[in-house]
């Protein structure tokens, strides 16, 4: 079989600019959505993808392994340049080898493959709310306009490793694959997705183009991105019938239980142990990392290397676990704020709502500490 490919990207209707990045390096296909901050998004996916195609020239590793690399590239680079720091990015990357659609997948991008006319989502989003879904505390319909939706529980390049989503789906001629970012998922309905790829058959770029198109008219609020995969028989080649591994569908997703009726009988027992096994790491990680995902939503302003600085996270730690981290270190004197009496409880940490506020807190101790240091040496106020 072969790949025929169609792409599109917009910056939508509200952002100024496009943190959405995508690939197409055949056989290697991805959509990776950066956030952090206008300048953080944006390195954060092209980072993360220029690392993936560089590296999967080369050949060498398994894929995986050089979405871990790239994950460690865009985590140092966060770490190492202040206007970037925090930064992250999404990725839902496809390899497609002979037959098989290698996915590799972390944050709320997603995969779709269509067949036969219906639509159906490969990948999960790692968002809080899916979790809550996944829980039981919310409905899918109650998700769709959750304040936090767009939080997310891992990203590429927060941490210094990441786990992954993988999944091997088995191909057939005339199957369609859809990567995208959530700016195309946030405004389209599944149904008026399948719609649109279902009346564009033949054509990936006019499908990829009318999405876009839709995803702007639905409101665009946020950067979309779409790549379009036809499946496509060989010109002359043998099996044009659809190859008999293509349904047998494989996967290596360690948090998504087997879909039942495709498991042979011996394979049962296995798979039994394997959900108690996965349903007890789910909920462990579910109790951290959504922990994680509530305390990043906290900010304060507070002390770092004698300066004011602000924290992302809540001023404590749990068992030796920092709670939070600095996002970025101000040039004023921590000991001259600290010496008004307003600002005594800075070394504690001063809570505010969001980063905006956190930036207006610390321009509100810069003003304060500059007049005090004019009125105490008989300046101007
Ligand atoms: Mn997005």
């Amino acid at each position: 079989m072969r790949i025929e490919a169609g792409v599109a990207t917009h910056v939508g209707q509200v952002r100024t600019g496009n943190e959405d990045a995508y690939l197409l390096e055949p056989p290697l296909y991805a959509v990776a959505d950066g956030m952090g901050g206008h300048r953080g998004g944006e390195v954060a996916s092209q980072l993360a993808l220029t690392t993936i195609a560089e590296s999967f020239r080369k050949g060498a590793e398994p894929f995986a392994d050089q979405v871990r690399a790239a994950n460690r590239a865009v985590f140092e680079r966060s770490g190492a340049d202040r206007a970037v720091a925090g930064m992250g990015t999404t990725l839902t990357a496809a390899v497609i080898q002979g037959d098989v659609a290698h996915l590799v997948h972390v944050g709320d991008s997603r995969a779709y493959l269509l067949r036969a006319g219906s639509l159906r989502q490969l990948t999960d989003d790692h968002t809080l709310v899916n979790r809550m879904v996944k829980a039981g505390e919310i409905t899918p319909a109650e998700a769709e306009v959750h304040p936090n939706r767009n939080v997310l529980v891992r990203a590429l390049g927060t941490e210094a490793d990441v786990p992954l989503d993988e999944r091997d789906v088995g191909l057939l001629d005339g199957d369609r694959l859809l990567l995208c970012s959530d700016g195309l998922t946030g405004m389209l309905t599944e149904d008026q997705i399948q719609a649109i790829l279902a009346s564009t058959q033949g054509a990936p770029q006019e499908a990829a183009d009318r999405l876009v198109l839709a995803a702007n008219r639905a409101g665009g609020v946020d950067n979309i991105t779409v790549v379009v995969l036809d499946v496509l028989p060989d010109d002359g080649a043998e099996e044009a019938a659809g190859a008999p591994a293509a349904e047998a569908e494989t996967q290596a997703a360690k948090e998504e239980p087997q879909r039942p009726g495709r498991t042979p009988g011996a394979r049962r027992r296995w798979w039994r142990v394997a959900i108690i096994v996965g349903i007890v790491v789910v909920a462990l990680g579910a109790a951290f990392t959504g922990a994680r995902a509530l305390i990043d939503t906290r900010w304060y302003v507070g002390v770092a290397d004698g300066h004011v600085a602000i924290y992302q996270g809540i001023p404590a730690d749990v068992f030796g676990f920092e709670l939070s981290h600095v996002v970025e270190e101000t040039d004023i004197s921590a000991s001259a704020a600290e010496a008004l009496p307003v600002y005594s409880g800075l070394a504690g940490g001063i809570n505010v709502d969001s980063r905006a506020d956190a930036d207006a807190r610390v321009e509100q101790i810069r003003t304060d500490v500059r007049r005090a240091a004019h009125a105490g040496t008989g300046g101007q106020p």
